[in-house]
């Protein structure tokens, strides 16, 4: 009889917690998952799933508009409450999916609240279960602003059980979240403006592409601020919140969609007290076999707040079930993640941008492309397709595949494979294209 009731207690049944409990599991391992809210965690339930839902949800806008030029007589109208319903049966769908993935692996599931009592026990309302390995994989959630009127701040959650949709909104940051929502806001017809605190939205990306977009999204309606803060909220006496912008301006809204982050779920665990280190965001710090300071308990997904992406947290998962309980290492290879924005256009990334390829590389090669792709030309609708390839010119190896456009993130996808192989510039010009496509554009750049 062992002396601990689980091999491996799992706390959280997102995407990086399941994956390491189904696959401890099928190694052969007893484990238990506790899980507070719904099965799937952040990306099935606020996150990836539904987004992705909206976004083509929201696209059927120009669409339509295209379809006019191609013969079909069309007489659109939108009911968001069909959107959100029908997108809510599909999400309670992947519940059930998660729940018979645990089931069938064998995982025995507590659906509560639990917090870390010692190194070894986990405690919820219902019991306490003692463990030889503990592994939090509790996510993060949305940073809210610390400004006067912070409680008037909304964040991506609330986006996904809207009962309508605003008529302004405001939306702060120029991440991912803000490009998308805010995209998805935009086409469904809300007026959006965009606060952003830098000199251009999307830091980290390619120059070419961050211009790209801006340009695209304002052509499609969104009003986009720079180097502009929101200094405070205010509730208006018609209900409104009037935001202080710090360039003077007072702007009212009826959705101040704050997305300016989002942090580790590490508070309240116990995790202090048991001196489990923390970042200074307050993420757990873990080392490459993703065990923190504590030798029993170990973390993996955004809680270590590394990179926020749920096919990261999988692959973290699976990393950990097989260090601990399968035969061998399984290394992630955290250089090159492909990485998509889904806002429209569809922006999507791997490797590196030109402006980190000329800090890295002696000498650099840029190669790119803006048109209009050609089932717009019928249409006439104005949306640039931009795509770019940076290389390396000491060895021909292309080191940044970068695309703005319909399918950007599919397209991307098949290239990341192609730079994880380590193909050269003179490789993909002697790659046939596929004629007529927008992705043929990556072999012909000259
Ligand atoms: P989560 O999936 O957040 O799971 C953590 C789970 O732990 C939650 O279910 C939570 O309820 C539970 N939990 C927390 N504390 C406790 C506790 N004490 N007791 C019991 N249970 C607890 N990534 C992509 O790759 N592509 C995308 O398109 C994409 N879109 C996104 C869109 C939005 C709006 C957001 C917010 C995120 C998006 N992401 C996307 C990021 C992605 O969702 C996360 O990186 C991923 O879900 C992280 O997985 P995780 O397992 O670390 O945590
Ligand atoms: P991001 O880090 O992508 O963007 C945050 C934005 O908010 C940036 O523009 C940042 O500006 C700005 N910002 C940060 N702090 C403040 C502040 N105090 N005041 C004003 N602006 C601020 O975070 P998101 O919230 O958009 O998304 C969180 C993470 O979730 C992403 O990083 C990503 O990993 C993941 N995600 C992935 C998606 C996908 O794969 N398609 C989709 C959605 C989320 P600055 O540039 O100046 O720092």
């Amino acid at each position: 009889m062992s002396e601990f009731d689980y091999d491996l207690f799992v706390i959280g049944a997102g995407s990086g917690g399941v994956r390491a409990a189904r696959v401890a599991s099928e190694l052969g391992a007893r484990v238990a998952v506790a899980e507070s809210s719904r099965l799937g965690g952040t990306c099935v339930n606020v996150g990836c799933v539904p987004k992705k839902l909206f976004v083509y949800g929201s696209h059927f806008a120009y669409d339509l508009r295209d379809a006019r030029s191609y013969g079909w007589a069309v007489d659109p109208s939108f009911d968001w409450t069909a959107l959100r319903t029908n997108k809510d049966r599909e999400i309670a769908r992947l519940n059930e999916i998660y729940a018979g993935l645990l089931e069938r692996a064998g995982v025995h599931l507590v659906q509560e609240h639990v917090r870390l009592v010692d190194p070894h026990t986990v405690a919820g309302k219902t019991g306490r279960w003692t463990a030889r390995r503990i592994l939090v994989a509790a996510g993060g959630r949305p940073i809210v602003p610390e400004i006067p009127g912070a409680e008037h701040a909304r964040v991506s959650d609330e986006v996904f059980s809207l009962a309508a949709l605003p008529r302004h909104a405001m939306v702060v940051g120029a991440g991912y979240i803000a490009l998308e929502l805010g995209s998805v806001l935009n086409a469904l017809g809300v007026e959006v403006t965009l606060v952003h605190r830098g000199e251009e939205i999307l830091r980290g990306f390619d120059d070419d592409l961050r211009h790209h977009l801006h340009a695209e999204l304002e052509t499609k309606g969104v009003r986009i601020l720079l180097n502009t803060r929101v200094n405070a909220l205010e509730k208006t006496a018609d209900g409104l919140i009037e935001a202080r912008l710090d360039n003077g301006e007072r702007l009212q809204t009826d959705f101040p969609l704050f997305a300016i982050g989002r942090e580790p779920n590490t508070a309240g665990l116990g995790l202090e007290t048991l001196g489990v280190e923390l970042g200074q965001r307050g993420g757990i710090v873990v080392d490459d076999s993703f065990t923190t300071s504590v030798p029993s308990i170990h973390a993996v997904g955004d809680v270590i707040d590394h990179v926020q992406l749920t096919p990261v947290a999988i692959a973290e998962g699976m990393h950990f079930a097989h260090h601990f309980f399968g035969n061998g290492e399984r290394r992630i290879d955290y250089a090159s993640i492909p990485t998509a924005v889904f806002c429209q256009p569809e922006l999507a990334t791997v490797g590196l941008s030109e402006q980190e390829a000329w800090h890295r590389c002696q000498d650099v090669r840029v190669y790119k492309s803006v048109f209009t792709p050609l089932k717009l030309t019928m249409s006439q609708r104005e949306e640039h397709t931009i795509v770019k390839l940076v290389v390396d010119a000491s060895n021909d190896r292309v080191v940044g595949c970068h695309m703005a456009g319909h399918n950007a993130a599919e397209i991307i996808q098949g290239l990341a494979v192609a730079m994880k192989a380590g193909a050269t510039k003179a490789q993909f010009d002697a790659t046939i294209g596929i004629h007529p496509t927008s992705a043929e554009e990556f072999v012909t750049l000259r």
